[in-house]
């Protein structure tokens, strides 16, 4: 099936949203958000997510709420500089980043950074944006 095929699958399958809290590993940067665990996460190829391995969901700003660490974050930006991709200054690890989708404003969050999940267990769905 066709990425965007199974993007519309996605949505019109029931959805099992739920609250998870997700942080940095050291600590500083700390948020909460509300998503469906059970969508496949993106892991995509582009120079930044092959390189970092980051499993993606995006959400809305209103499902997001950074708790802290807004000053322990660094901004990091190439290409367009049409996303911001944030990492903690302590530990570097990339928690989230800020970006503008078809609808609007949008935060993908790495899901591997939630405090209830094991990342052998994450369902993911490949995203070819080396290609795009
Ligand atoms: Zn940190």
């Amino acid at each position: 099936m066709p990425y965007t095929e199974r993007t519309a699958a996605r949505y019109t399958r029931p959805m099992a949203m739920k609250t998870h809290e997700g942080g940095c590993h050291c600590g500083a940067v700390r948020y909460r958000v509300e998503l469906d665990l059970d969508a496949p996460s993106i892991t995509c190829n582009c120079s930044i997510c092959g390189k970092s391995g980051t499993y993606l969901q995006f959400v809305p700003p209103e499902k997001f709420t950074l708790e802290k660490g807004e000053e322990h974050l660094v901004d990091y930006q190439f290409n367009k500089k049409v996303i911001h991709h944030l990492f903690c200054k302590t530990c570097g690890i990339r928690p989230f980043a800020r970006g503008v989708g078809p609808t609007g404003p949008m935060i993908a969050v790495n899901v591997r950074t939630l405090d209830d999940v094991d990342p052998f267990t994450i369902a993911t769905q490949q995203y070819p944006g080396r290609d795009k």
